[in-house]
């Protein structure tokens, strides 16, 4: 099929792809987004979605390569915001810079930009979306424009968890959410109907990235959104300069060709590095944007786990509910001397999706979270093997350092003491298994100003092509300790505004 021109085409439709699909075509120029997957149908969860794309080959314990490897936080219209949570943090200094933080074998973790070039866009998103959260209630919350709508109240298990943490001097504070405590932005409150993380939200109450795409102000011949279309290879008109993107139809394999002024990858961490690792030329042999061989190096999945446990439901001020995933969260082992390289992480509760009491017992669960290091040899790799379109499979490379190993084991254990504080019995690990990839995925075409340590520069512009970005998580030099879609959202914002004024 003939290359359709416009003048940018982005890659994904999720998190970072709407922001900047929307936000270049509000400003009248054409916008046409090809994304791999479709809308979601209602009822769908992550455990029905994720059964229907391609996983990527990982590591076994006895070194063999089998297909467990998670490439995707959700491949539909929408992206990962279609079933996620709503944790809605902003990053703290240190997770722009924490060279002091990481071991001496670990990829340069300082970010091009700090805080406070990124604080405009969290602030105006913030007001876009709307984040319910409690002002000044996190100790390391950074500086902002004051909160436009309330907390959420905890649930059963947050008040237990909350009070708790009080009593041992902690501060907890109400978990930052894009989910309505009130009516805001034209979308309803949350009613707690039922499960929230890993589920699409009924009611509309929760943030998600699809609603860009019904922007009535948008003329349809500005922004075209193709689903099912799965960009195989971007296509150089000249040495340094990008042309076309050729996509697949995902359900017929036949080809097409968008021909574009410039491009914006935003398919997620994983899926960007791999598409510039496919797009090999006579210019680019090792794939674009790969003279330095940085593309897909310093992947990232951040260290996690959970524990849980049960608790008698008569300890409990009330019957717990539905309603979002998480309510209460705690920094104080954020930053800690006696966490190893004095950088813990995030512990935040971590609502079960089964909520019911179950022989006299409800069950609190907690979540603990960190950033792991960007590693040279964690990557993104492309294998000799093909999937169904005919495209080479994904390769997870990645080994957790013994650093981030003795941090996730430092977590556990501040975890699992707040719970027996609590009363929580028999209380247990559980792996996250970020190691074969997660839904938070980071790094791969890495930020920076030196080229031969990154793919991109401080806009998001690969290094060696004039018109081609990256606009997703793959942009994170370092993973930072918390939740990263907020931060993903407003460096895309960044990147938008940047390439509205070089089309100009
Ligand atoms: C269950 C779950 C809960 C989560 N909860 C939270 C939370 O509470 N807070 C938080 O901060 N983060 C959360 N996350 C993570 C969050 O979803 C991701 O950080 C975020 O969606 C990443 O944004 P992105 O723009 O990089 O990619 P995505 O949102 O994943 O979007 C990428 C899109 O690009 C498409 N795509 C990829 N490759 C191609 C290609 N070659 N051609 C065409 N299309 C392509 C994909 O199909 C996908 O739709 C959660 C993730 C999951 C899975």
């Amino acid at each position: 099929m003939a290359a359709q021109a416009v003048d940018v085409c982005v890659v994904g439709s999720g998190a970072s792809g709407s922001i900047v699909a929307h936000e270049i075509a509000r400003n009248g120029f054409r916008v046409h987004v090809l994304e791999a997957g479709r809308t979601l149908p209602p009822g769908a969860t992550l455990a029905t979605v994720q059964s229907d794309v391609g996983n990527a080959l990982v590591r076994s314990s006895i070194g063999t390569l089998t297909p467990f490897g998670r490439p995707w936080s959700v491949s539909a219209l929408g992206g990962g915001l279609t079933l996620y949570a709503g944790i809605a943090f902003r990053y703290r200094s240190a997770d722009f810079d924490a060279r002091a933080h990481v071991a001496a074998d670990a990829l340069d973790p300082a970010w091009p930009i700090d805080y406070a070039e990124l604080r405009p866009y969290y602030d105006e998103l913030e007001l876009r979306v709307g984040v319910a959260r409690l002002a000044g209630a996190d100790p390391l919350e950074p500086p902002s424009d004051p909160a436009v709508l309330p907390p959420h109240d905890y649930s059963t298990q947050g008040r237990l968890i909350a009070g708790t943490a009080e009593r041992l001097a902690m501060q907890p504070f109400p978990t930052p959410l894009a989910i309505n405590s009130a009516p805001y932005a034209g979308r309803p409150a949350c009613e707690r109907c039922g499960p929230c993380n890993e589920h699409l939200c009924t009611t509309g109450a929760r943030a998600d990235a699809r609603s860009p795409f019904t922007d009535i102000t948008i003329p349809s011949n500005v922004l075209t959104v193709s689903e099912g279309s799965k960009a195989a290879r971007i296509e150089l008109g000249a040495v340094s300069r990008a042309d076309s993107v050729e996509w697949l139809d995902t359900v017929t394999g036949q080809r097409g060709s968008v021909g574009a002024r410039c491009i914006v990858l935003a398919g997620n961490a994983v899926q960007s590095a791999a598409l510039l690792l496919r797009s090999v030329h006579r210019a680019a042999p090792n794939g674009i944007g790969n003279s330095s061989d940085m593309v897909g190096r310093g992947i990232s999945f951040k260290i996690s786990g959970y524990v849980s446990g049960h608790i008698t439901a008569d300890r409990l001020e009330a019957p717990p509910s539905g309603g979002p995933f998480s309510t209460v969260a705690l920094s104080d082992h954020y930053f800690d001397s006696e966490a190893p390289s004095g950088l813990g992480g995030m512990i935040y509760e971590a609502s079960p999706a089964e909520r019911t009491i179950c022989d006299g017992n409800i069950s609190v669960r907690l979540h603990f979270l960190a950033a792991d290091q960007p590693m040279h040899d964690n990557a993104i790799q492309l294998s000799n093997s093909w999937d169904r379109l005919g495209l080479p499979k994904i390769v997870l490379q990645y080994w957790t350092h013994p650093l981030d190993k003795r941090r996730l084991g430092y977590l556990s254990r501040r975890a699992s003491e707040l719970l027996a504080q609590a009363g929580v019995k028999k209380i247990e690990y559980q792996d996250s298994n970020y190691q074969f990839g997660s839904g938070h995925l980071h790094g791969g075409c890495r930020a920076g100003n030196d080229p031969t340590q990154s793919v991109v520069d401080r806009w998001g512009r690969v290094h060696d092509i004039d018109n081609l970005y990256v606009a997703d998580g793959g942009f994170f030099p370092y993973a930072g300790g918390v939740n990263p879609t907020f931060t993903i959202q407003a460096n895309a914002l960044r990147i938008a505004r940047r390439i509205v004024t070089q089309l100009a």
